[in-house]
C-alpha cells in the first residue's frame, strides 16, 4: 500500500490517505465491514497498530477500495502533508554512508577522504520536517550554503532494541523519501552536524509512505535528484556502505527503536558543496528528490 498524510484545502485537518491509481481515498470515508473493527485515522496511529492490524487494514483496502463509491481526490485537488507530522524523537540520520559522497565531502573540505569503518550517525530535530511540495524557507541571515541531499527514508513500525540483523526488515513499516537539507557553513563552524541539519523546514519528506511489503529490498532502488531540472544525483542505494538492515542492527544495539521513528539512510555523491566550484540553493531554486517506487519530493527555496 502507499499511505499519504493529506488535507482538503478548505479544511486543513490532516486526515489518513491512500493511493489509488491517481487517486486519494481517505480511510475515514471507507466503511469496515461490521466486527472488523476502525480503520486508523492517522499514519502514526496505523504504524501503532503494528503488524496483524496492517495485514487487516491491507485487506479491507483490497476488498473495499475496487468497490468505494464515495469520493476520491486527485493530486491536485488536496494539499500534501509530511506523511508523519510530528514524530516524538528527532530523525535519525547516517553520514557519509555512499563512499563517493564520503570521498567528495572530505575533499571539499580538504581532508582526506576516508571511508567510515561503522555508521556515522546524526540527527535532525523534528521541527525540521516539511511538507513534499511546501517550500523550504531559507533565512539568508542563519545560512547562504544551502545544500541537497537525496535519501531513502526509513519508518520503523515494530519498535526493538539489539535488533539481529535478519530480522531488522520485518521491523520497518514502509519507506518514503528526505531531502536532507543541510545548511553548510551552519555544519563547518558548528562541527556537530545537528544546527546546520535541522534548520525550519530543512526536512522535506514523502510524497507516500510505501509499505515495506510492496516496496521489497531496500537496497538496488534508484536515488536522484535535480535542481531546476538538472540532474545533480543520480545513484542506487545498493552502493550503500551500511545497507538498511546494517543500519537497523547497529542502531538498535542498547538503543531502543519505536514505532513511528524516521531514519535517513544518507546520500549518495553529487551534493553541492563537492562540486567545483561548489555550488549551493539559491532563492527560488526548485529541488526534486526522488526514490525509485516511491515518489518525487518538490519543493521550491523561498528566501
Ligand atoms: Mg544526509
Amino acid at each position: 500500500m502507499r499511505y499519504v498524510t493529506f488535507s482538503f484545502k478548505d479544511d486543513r485537518t490532516p486526515r489518513l490517505g491512500v493511493i489509488d491509481g491517481n487517486e486519494i481515498v481517505d480511510l475515514q470515508s471507507l466503511s469496515a465491514p461490521t466486527g472488523s473493527g476502525p480503520l486508523p485515522g492517522s499514519m502514526i496511529e496505523l504504524i501503532r497498530m503494528g503488524p496483524k492490524h496492517w495485514a487487516r487494514v491491507d485487506e479491507i483496502l483490497r476488498t473495499e477500495l475496487p468497490r468505494h463509491e464515495g469520493a476520491r481526490h486527485g493530486f491536485d485537488e488536496i494539499r500534501w502533508h509530511p506523511p508523519l507530522l510530528r514524530p516524538a524523537k528527532n530523525i535519525f540520520c547516517l553520514g557519509l554512508n555512499y563512499a563517493s559522497h564520503a570521498i567528495e565531502s572530505a575533499t571539499a573540505r580538504g581532508r582526506d577522504p576516508k571511508i567510515p569503518q561503522a555508521p556515522v550517525f546524526f540527527t535532525k530535530a523534528p521541527t525540521a520536517i516539511n511538507g513534499p511540495f511546501d517550500d523550504i524557507p531559507v533565512d539568508r541571515t542563519a545560512t547562504q550554503q544551502v545544500d541537497w541531499e537525496v535519501e531513502l527514508g526509513v519508518i520503523i513500525g515494530v519498535g526493538g532494541k539489539n535488533i539481529a540483523r535478519s530480522q531488522a526488515l520485518s521491523h520497518v513499516f514502509g519507506y518514503t523519501v528526505v531531502n536532507d537539507v543541510t545548511a553548510r557553513d551552519l555544519q563547518a563552524r558548528h562541527l556537530q552536524w545537528f544546527k546546520g541539519k535541522s534548520l525550519d523546514g530543512f526536512a522535506p519528506m514523502g510524497p507516500c509512505v510505501v509499505t515495506a511489503d510492496e516496496f521489497g529490498s531496500p537496497q538496488g532502488k534508484r536515488v536522484t535528484l535535480r535542481v531546476n531540472g538538472t540532474v545533480k544525483q543520480d545513484a542506487s542505494t545498493k552502493d550503500m556502505i551500511f545497507p538498511v538492515d546494517v543500519i537497523l542492527e547497529t542502531l538498535s544495539h542498547g538503543l531502543t527503536l519505536e514505532p513511528g521513528d524516521i531514519i535517513a539512510s544518507g546520500t549518495p555523491e553529487g551534493v553541492g558543496m563537492g562540486r567545483t566550484p561548489p555550488e549551493f540553493l539559491n532563492d527560488g531554486d526548485v529541488v526534486e528528490a526522488e526514490v525509485e517506487g516511491i515518489g518525487t519530493l518538490r519543493n521550491r527555496i523561498r528566501g
